[in-house]
């Protein structure tokens, strides 16, 4: 027998004792490596797999082998190495970053950088901007004016401009400051009588990035200084950057010479991740805090958790926290009792409810698509329903199943997968979709 007949043998027996679920979360991305004398070398994704599998089924491979090859064997485990290069050399990246920040007095989280900034359409524009921004400081918008609703990524994404510029522009001389600080420093200088001070240290830098600027609000001696320095800076051709939770005029009372400053350079707005950014959000956090979780789970998530990425984070702590307590496999029915607090009180979408919105929109009768009619007018809006009852009710496959008129759990594996393909594929069927998804659930 070679590696893989011995490896793939026992994954059937594997499965069989453990059930599917788990199986296809912990067992399945386990890559045999080495059979050598009594050694069996196995690669995990990573050392949770192996720490997982020692503390909960020690000993379930080791007698699946040893009874498939009739001899005593032990097992080792290896991480896999790409992904153990590939996380050292983030990670250092990470430290020299902190320690450069630190070492300038620069109080930016080192790990919001644009890699790790998800785009999609509601954010797209304002990360390009930003981009250009970081790669050519005080050359293109000037100033940049980013702005959108509390978690949605405007603290990141100005965090990106300074982090992509420490790491790639030595010399240039940044400061970041949420605009309360300013605030204070305003404050303190003032009675203090240091104001030339304040001066030196805000109007010699090349690049100013100022975090929530709505906070300035009725703050007259700070927009004040605020206004002299953009002003200064702006002549000297040095990149100023502005975050704030709304536009500039939304900003009610600050002073006009203030907002129109404000919006001299360019404005770019973040809006609500739209349902595709969420997952592929869900998959990037779930990859660095390193939770593996099934496609169900994080569709599950995405179509429930819709407004604040900050949440969308909580979210995956308290699952990873749940499942590494519990030593339990995340799937969706621990996602609901996990999330319910996150989950705003809504009611929950019926397959009924989908089943109406489809037939409206291809102009079909209820009864036709619940009929066992198969021909291609009917076939393509009933996998479509099938698609969306994946997405939005959290029923098991054998309900939905059931909801489209007797249809079994393998029949709505196999649409969803021709929804999802087609999807990827065709840019016009996508949009339908996503128009179907925003009528069920607004
Ligand atoms: P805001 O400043 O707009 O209130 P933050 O920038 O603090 O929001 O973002 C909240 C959290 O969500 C942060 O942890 C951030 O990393 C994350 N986040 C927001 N948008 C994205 C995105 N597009 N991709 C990845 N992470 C994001
Ligand atoms: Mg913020």
């Amino acid at each position: 027998m070679t590696l893989e007949e011995i490896w793939g043998k026992s994954l059937l027996k594997i499965e069989e004792k453990i059930g599917t679920n788990i199986f296809e979360l912990w067992i399945k991305p386990i890559r045999p490596v080495q059979l050598k004398e009594q050694q069996f070398t196995l690669e995990v994704p990573n050392r949770f797999f192996k720490e997982w599998i020692e503390d909960y089924y020690p000993t379930l491979i080791n007698e699946t082998l040893e009874g498939i090859l009739g001899r005593a064997v032990t097992l080792k485990y290896r991480i896999a190495e790409k992904q153990v290069a590939e996380i050292k050399r983030i990670e250092a990246k990470l430290e020299s970053r902190k320690t450069r920040l630190a070492n300038r007095g620069i109080y930016l989280n080192p790990k919001y950088t644009f890699e790790n900034f998800i785009t999609g359409q509601s954010n797209q524009f304002a990360q390009a901007a930003a981009k250009a921004v970081a790669e050519a400081p005080g050359r293109v918008y000037n100033p940049l004016f980013i702005y959108g609703g509390v978690g949605l990524g405007k603290t990141h994404l100005i965090s990106a401009i300074g982090n992509s510029v420490i790491d790639s522009k030595q010399d240039c001389n940044m400061l970041y400051v949420p605009s309360e600080q300013f605030t204070n420093e305003v404050v303190s200088a003032v009675r203090h009588g240091k104001t030339e001070e304040l001066k030196k240290k805000y109007r010699n830098v090349d690049l100013l990035l100022i975090d929530d600027i709505q906070f300035v609000e009725n703050k007259m001696a700070t927009q004040e200084e605020l206004f002299y320095t953009i002003n200064t800076l702006y002549e000297k051709q040095k990149q100023i950057v502005i975050s704030s939770d709304r536009p500039p005029k939304e900003i009610k009372t600050i002073t006009d010479r203030l907002r129109s400053r404000f919006s001299m350079g360019l404005i770019a707005d973040i809006q609500p991740p739209e349902y595709e950014t969420r997952v592929a959000i869900i998959h990037k956090k779930a990859a660095m805090e390193r939770l593996n979780l099934k496609d169900d789970v994080i569709n599950f998530i995405a179509a429930k958790v819709k407004t604040n990425v900050r949440e969308l984070e909580g979210c995956l702590i308290r699952l990873g926290a749940q499942a590494a307590l519990t030593g339990s496999p995340i799937d969706v029915e621990m996602a609901k009792a996990v999330l319910k607090d996150f989950i705003q009180d809504e009611k929950p979408v019926t397959t009924e409810q989908i089943l109406k919105t489809v037939c409206e929109y291809f102009g079909l009768k209820m009864q036709d698509i619940k009929a066992r009619k198969r021909t291609k007018e009917i076939a393509l809006p009933r996998q479509i329903a099938m698609y969306l009852s994946k997405q939005l009710t959290g029923c098991s496959l054998n309900d939905i199943g059931k909801g489209m008129g007797g249809k079994d759990h393998a029949t709505v594996i196999y649409a969803c997968k021709q929804v999802e393909d087609r999807k990827a594929k065709d840019e016009n069927f996508n949009r339908m979709v996503e128009t179907l998804l925003r009528k069920i659930k607004p």
